[in-house]
């Protein structure tokens, strides 16, 4: 196996909450597949073991090109790229989702493609389907034959027991049976198809290129592909899109009070991006100034922990007035350098990626800002190489509230022991980690930081908070079936 086929393995990035997939598609424009190409290279954030690509053209029929790593590595070969003509075509970038977690198999890629009496479609889908399991029996007692362990193949069998007599109205039929998050790009030979779930959880824009469209889980690939956009899909809304006819938009499911990831916010969706005409960055840098009002404390230098803890420390350090200076580098090239460490270098776990900058930190009482706290691994190894580095004192200060609770929409989460916050108060965690002081932003600092100015509506959350406040706004039938234990009512 070659380099650039090799699953990517990301063995100093496992105290993360990783989003599991991005997707993409475009119709209307020629060669559609190169800026499908390039729309996924812009939403690798979202994904990085493995993507594909489905396109369509009249002469050619369907085509299709699924690879293990990053896009800029299989989908830039023009030979490539030369078997996937027309000026359709959608694609997807995935970390492993439901399914082979950790393992992700070529059956297992993105965009799944089904051969129906009325013609072919592929779909990619983002998100997770909490009632999967109960689906795949059900679909397999009857006599369907799954390819692969993910849950999105329920999608394409489920169209394939649907009566109806086109490809969106089976695909209106198929996504009225499934439970939790999704957001789907999928074509048909000359149909560009979106869809958010009825609480919109997972993200989905819609952008103008030239006389085509184009569909992105963040407006950031719009940008990379020199498309304009134009909004979002709204949640429980499908968009049916020709290059004649433009977009139509028709709504399959039963009206809800939306609930979407606000962790989206905080980390998952890149600065550049804009969810809900609200600049990330922007969100991020308010979410740094609200910690700073909730959990003021005094100190020299407010550090990011690199990268996504930035635009809150510049927050944080704008409305405390201690100064802001980059006490840790990332090292930008790390990426492919170590793809199967051996022991002695995995043993250098985080310094590998990340160094202290000596000078600036020498003798300070450092704040540092990050983005969350999942295992709190990284952070005891982030605090160390502070204090080796000659700091005064550490103090954390954490953009989102302490996650306690797993995430069953498309988040790859920890089991709940696993999470630090699940198992430890805020002050058994400062000493778990050996900081001066730990706190988090709370929960309606986070809903004021997102532009909900009272707060969050404790009767009824505008967003899904579930990885927080253990509140599930899609009860996730396979987990309880599998003995996973729901908050109990207050
Ligand atoms: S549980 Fe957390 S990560 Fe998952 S969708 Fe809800 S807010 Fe997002």
């Amino acid at each position: 196996m070659s380099d650039a086929q090799m699953p990517l393995a990301h063995p100093f990035d496992d105290d993360k909450l990783k989003e599991e997939c991005g997707i993409f598609g475009v119709v209307g424009v020629a060669d559609a597949a190169n800026f499908v190409a390039l729309g996924l290279h812009a939403l690798q954030h979202r994904g990085q073991e493995a993507g594909g690509i489905v396109s369509y053209a009249p002469e050619h029929g369907f085509n299709s090109a699924r690879r293990f790593g990053y896009v800029r590595d299989n989908f830039t070969s023009q030979k490539l790229m030369e078997t996937l003509p027309g000026a359709l075509s959608i694609g997807h970038v995935r970390y492993s989702t439901a399914g082979s977690k950790g393992q992700t198999q070529m059956r297992d890629v993105q965009p799944f493609f089904g051969e129906f009496s009325m013609g072919g479609a592929a779909i990619a889908h983002n998100g997770n389907i909490t009632n999967a399991e109960a689906l795949r029996r059900e679909l397999i007692d009857r006599g369907s034959i799954f390819q692969s362990s993910s849950d999105s193949e329920c999608i394409i069998h489920l169209m394939a027991r649907s009566l109806q007599r086109n490809i969106p109205e089976r695909m209106e039929d198929a996504l009225r049976r499934v439970e939790g998050a999704f957001s789907v790009v999928a074509m048909t030979r000359t149909k560009l198809i979106g869809v958010r779930d009825p609480l919109g959880v997972r993200p989905l824009v819609l952008g103008r290129i030239g006389d085509g469209w184009a569909l992105s889980s963040e407006t950031c690939a719009l940008d990379i592909i020199g498309a304009e956009y134009v909004r979002e899909i709204e949640p429980g809304e499908m968009v049916v899109i020709t290059a004649e006819h433009g977009v139509e938009s028709v709504r399959p499911f039963r009206p809800r009070k939306p609930r979407f990831c606000i962790f989206e916010h905080v980390y998952f969706s890149r600065p550049d991006s804009i969810i809900g005409s609200r600049s990330v960055y922007e969100t991020r840098r308010q979410i740094g100034v609200e910690l700073a009002r909730e959990a003021p404390v005094d100190a020299d230098l407010v550090c990011p922990v690199p990268d996504s803890g930035t635009p809150a420390a510049i927050g944080f350090a704008f409305e405390s007035g201690i100064p802001y200076g980059m006490g840790i580098i990332r090292n930008q090239y790390m990426g492919r350098t170590f793809i199967e460490p051996t022991e002695q270098i995995r043993n250098m776990g985080v310094r590998l990626k990340l160094n202290v900058n000596r000078a600036l930190i020498k003798g300070k009482r450092v704040i540092l800002v990050d983005d969350s706290v999942v295992r709190g691994t990284t952070s005891r190894k982030i605090k160390d190489m502070i204090l080796d580095a000659g700091a005064a004192e550490v103090h954390f200060r954490i953009a989102s509230p302490p996650t306690a609770w797993p995430c069953f929409y498309g988040v790859d989460t920890p089991q709940r022991e696993k999470l630090l916050a699940a198992t430890m108060s805020e002050t058994e965690m400062r000493d778990h980690l050996g900081v001066d002081s730990l706190r988090f932003i709370s929960l309606d600092g986070l809903y004021r930081a997102v532009g909900e100015a009272s707060g969050r509506d404790a009767d009824c959350p505008q967003y899904c908070d579930a990885c927080f406040s253990g509140e599930y706004p899609v009860e996730p039938s396979d987990m309880l079936e599998k003995g996973f234990q729901m908050k109990a009512a207050e």
